[in-house]
């Protein structure tokens, strides 16, 4: 694979950092836990959409747009950092928040994300809850090119085949990284949400022969809907980037055991995973899906799915900005 042949804007310096998580392996007696952290991203306190826009934002500059246009949940991380980097790039952004979470908090409303969301000038509008979002941002992008703006407009999460370049380039990215270090891995571990992450992950580890397995921690839908969601897109990735073959459909692989009541919604495993990580490394993680996913690996190693004597590398995808959305939750936790 080839990834110069696409256009790029580079955002962050690369390669983000890759350490040992001593004391919380230690905690929990089992597996070596690596984290490779593109929380580190650099762009208005990063996340893993970071990567996905150096490949959307080099795109829309090819296509000469003058406005970013998205769409999320109120707390999108997504969101936040396309608002930051249209601002980086001096275009206007526009973008739709749906209330997916059923909430009336006021700091789920109005703190973390969204808030610096408008801090950096995005344009918002809302939307209710459960209607095909995609198809409003592409509405809207629309709209927006009848009166006479030049939009590009991303997809939720910037999970399309262009946007999962990025994750391509990061599992080329951590291969090179692990070989240079001389570690060697069996199982990369993150939190799959719009499936772009995963896809790119798993075309780039499997166009590298890696023989390294993804296990995505799902945070919204079931089993079944997930993988072929991942696999859908896997196999537009592994095209767009000449891989003969396709990808195989037993390399996706999604554990939808741990998103509880729903999306956005909290769970006690998301508490206990956050409230470690915090203590014992010192890390934030994301009520939405980092802490969620570093819950289903804390499940899996405690019930021995994960072998004691594997090394695992947990990818940190971001989004402790949403902390501050759910700010009662744990304030809740520290009462009790
Ligand atoms: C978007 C997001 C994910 C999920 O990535 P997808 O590519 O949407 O599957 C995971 N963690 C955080 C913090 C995110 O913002």
């Amino acid at each position: 694979m080839h990834l110069a042949r696409f256009p790029r804007h580079r955002l962050f310096p690369a390669p983000t950092p890759l350490e040992k998580l001593g004391n919380l392996s230690r905690h929990l007696g089992g597996p070596e836990i690596w984290i490779k952290r593109d929380d580190c991203t650099v762009v208005a306190s990063g996340g893993n959409k970071v990567r996905k826009l150096e490949f959307l934002a080099g795109e829309a500059l090819a296509q000469g747009a003058d406005t970013l246009v998205t769409q999320g949940a109120v707390q999108s991380n997504h969101v936040r950092q396309t608002v930051a980097v249209a601002a980086r790039l001096g275009m206007r952004c526009v973008v739709l928040l749906e209330h997916r979470v059923e909430t009336n908090d006021p700091m789920y409303l109005t703190s973390g994300n969204v808030l610096l969301d408008r801090l950096m000038g995005a344009e918002i509008e809302y939307r209710p809850g459960g209607i095909d979002m995609n198809a409003a941002a592409e509405a809207k992008g629309a709209e927006l090119r009848a009166a006479g703006s030049r939009p590009y407009v991303i997809p939720g999460g910037g999970s399309n085949r262009v946007g999962a370049l990025g994750y391509v380039a990061c599992a080329q990215e951590l291969m090179a990284q692990v070989d240079e270090m001389g570690l060697k891995i069996d199982r990369v571990v993150h939190a799959t949400g719009s499936a772009g992450t995963q896809a790119g992950l798993v075309v780039g580890l499997e166009g590298c022969n890696a023989g390294v397995p993804v296990l995505g921690i799902g945070v919204r839908l079931p089993r079944p809907q997930q993988e072929a969601n991942v696999h859908r897109l896997a196999n537009e990735v592994a095209e767009y980037v000449g891989m003969r073959g396709g990808i195989a459909r037993e390399a996706v692989v999604a554990n939808c055991d741990y998103v509880g009541p729903g999306y956005g919604q909290p769970t006690e495993g998301m508490r206990e995973a956050v409230s470690l990580l915090a203590r014992l490394e010192g890390i934030l993680l994301d009520p939405v899906y980092s802490g969620k996913g570093m819950a289903g690996l804390i499940d899996l190693i405690r019930t021995g799915k994960i072998d004691a004597g594997e090394r695992v590398v947990f990818l940190h995808t971001g989004g402790s900005v949403g902390l501050f959305g759910y700010q009662g939750f744990f304030e809740q936790g520290f009462a009790a």
